[in-house]
């Protein structure tokens, strides 16, 4: 009598573990068959955040299938507390709908920093100040010379003759930064501005247009030259540059050349 009780106790305990753990591994299953990557909004958090990142958010080139190309600039800065807008590309609509779907929220922007007054770099700033109206815009003649506009961020002032470009400089503990709209004073020249202004410190990277489209072989092999002498660890040409001077950088920087484009996530 006492051994049947002792097994039918036993029967019961052995069901109910069982009923238990085959309820753990539907919990465990259902976690694994949830997307990765919610297609919708790129997922671009990271539980520790870098230092600085810089995404591009508006350009001719693409680095992401899923976001939309045009000819034009825009790229998101985010260091720690600022989120940075440089340039806007060349209209609201592809500017939008591709910082919405990389989860970028236009309403914490802090400010917009316009490179020039060339309509592939303005054209989207409408579409933003229609959700953000407050939004502070600097424009090159925002600045009479090299600013501090805010915690390590610089603008070079206006440069150039013709066209007036400012371009933005972050001057953190790994060396310069250098973002650049169409680089039309010259992308030499605007590199040789940032060291004028920072001379101790190296150039980690130099992004943006280069404006190289129509240079010859031997023109963008002496300006891949000049970016050695001065020091530029890394390069990241895209927009204006040209497909040429693309392929030589890539020749030249190897794995310091990083292939810029639509979607393109870079974290420092
Ligand atoms: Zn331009
Ligand atoms: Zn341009």
């Amino acid at each position: 009598m006492k051994i049947t009780i002792i097994v039918f106790i036993i029967l019961i305990l052995g069901c109910g573990l069982y009923l238990f753990l085959a309820k753990k591994e539907r919990q465990i299953n259902n976690i694994l068959e949830k997307p990765m990557v919610n297609d919708n909004k790129l997922e671009i958090k990271k539980e520790t955040p870098p230092k600085i990142s810089i995404i591009t958010v508006y350009d001719n080139y693409s680095a992401d299938s899923r976001l939309k190309t045009a000819h034009g600039f825009s790229t998101f800065i985010t260091l720690r507390e600022k989120n940075i807008l440089f340039d806007t590309g060349a209209d609201s609509e592809t500017l939008l709908n591709n910082i919405d779907k990389m989860a970028i929220d236009p309403k914490k922007i802090d400010f917009v920093f316009i490179s020039h007054l060339h309509g592939d770099h303005t054209g989207g700033l409408p579409g933003i100040l229609k959700i953000n109206p407050d939004l502070t815009v600097y424009k090159p003649d925002s600045f009479s010379k090299s600013t501090e506009i805010t915690n390590k961020v610089w603008t070079t002032g206006p440069l150039g003759t013709s066209i007036i470009e400012q371009s933005l400089i972050i001057n953190f503990e790994q060396g310069l930064i250098i973002i650049t709209g169409c680089a039309h004073p010259g992308i030499v020249n605007i590199i040789k501005k940032a060291k004028e202004m920072f001379p101790d410190q190296i150039v980690n990277l130099v992004i943006g247009g280069f404006h190289l489209s129509g240079a010859s072989d031997s023109e963008l092999q002496s300006i891949i030259n000049d970016f050695k002498n001065l020091g530029v660890k890394k390069v990241a040409p895209c927009h204006c540059s040209g497909d040429k001077c693309r392929e030589l950088f890539r020749a030249e920087y190897k794995e310091n050349f990083i292939e810029n484009g639509v979607g393109k996530i870079i974290e420092i």
